[in-house]
């Protein structure tokens, strides 16, 4: 069973992910797998890299800053980026995810929603707090302006439509020992759920 679990930018999805890894949980990192698609020897950095010129690398790797600038300010080039991305990144998770050991798997990911990814989710998680603390925590943790961090909230999906989305909220607005107590139950009922679907 693969679980969704998503939240605006610094809502506490990785502090989320490791609390249900050390319950024995497997996650995959949507992130962290659009890193893999595009490294280094990989046929999509090739394909980038024909398609934008050889300055769109620096030392043989993706210049991602580059990038986000052409395609923030391009909707046929983000297009074509996506249509070349996205199906390699769906296979990559599915595959990762098929290696899972655990009763059911997380796939961790900010855009679950926005990217459809939550197609491939049985549940979905939302990991919740006010865009308030949004502002602070992220702000704090990347050493960056209010303003910064608001321009991302304004990229993704609003908050009520993901509260209307998610099958499960995790309210992170208090200390990370309240999210712990939310995890722990989310986990019982996810073990129960997963137990139903195996044959
Ligand atoms: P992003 O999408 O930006 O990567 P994220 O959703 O993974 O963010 P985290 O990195 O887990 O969010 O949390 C954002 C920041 O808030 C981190 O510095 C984290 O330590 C802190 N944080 C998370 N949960 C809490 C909490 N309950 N109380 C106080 N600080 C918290």
């Amino acid at each position: 069973m693969i679980v969704g679990l998503t939240g605006g930018i610094g809502s506490g999805k990785s502090t989320a992910s490791r609390l249900f890894k050390t319950k024995g949980i497997d996650v995959v990192d949507a992130d962290v797998v659009a890193r893999e698609v595009v490294a280094p020897g990989k046929p999509a950095l090739e394909a980038i890299a024909k398609h934008f010129g050889v300055d769109i690398l620096a030392n043989g790797e993706l210049n991602r800053p580059l990038l986000r600038e052409i395609i923030f300010n391009d909707p046929e080039q983000k297009n074509w980026l996506e249509t070349l991305l996205h199906p390699l990144i769906h296979k990559e998770i599915l595959q990762q995810l098929n290696t899972a050991k655990s009763l059911y798997s997380i796939l961790e990911a900010p855009l679950l929603f926005e990217n459809r990814l939550h197609d491939l989710c049985e549940q979905t998680i939302l990991v919740d707090i006010p865009v308030e603390l949004q502002l602070s925590r992220a702000s704090q943790r990347d050493n960056t302006s209010e303003q910064a961090v608001q321009a991302i909230i304004s990229s993704q999906m609003p908050r009520a439509e993901k509260l209307k989305l998610a099958d499960i909220v995790l309210d992170n607005s208090a200390d990370v020992a309240t999210l712990a107590h939310q995890v722990n139950e989310a986990h019982l009922k996810l073990l129960t759920e997963a137990k139903s679907h195996q044959p």
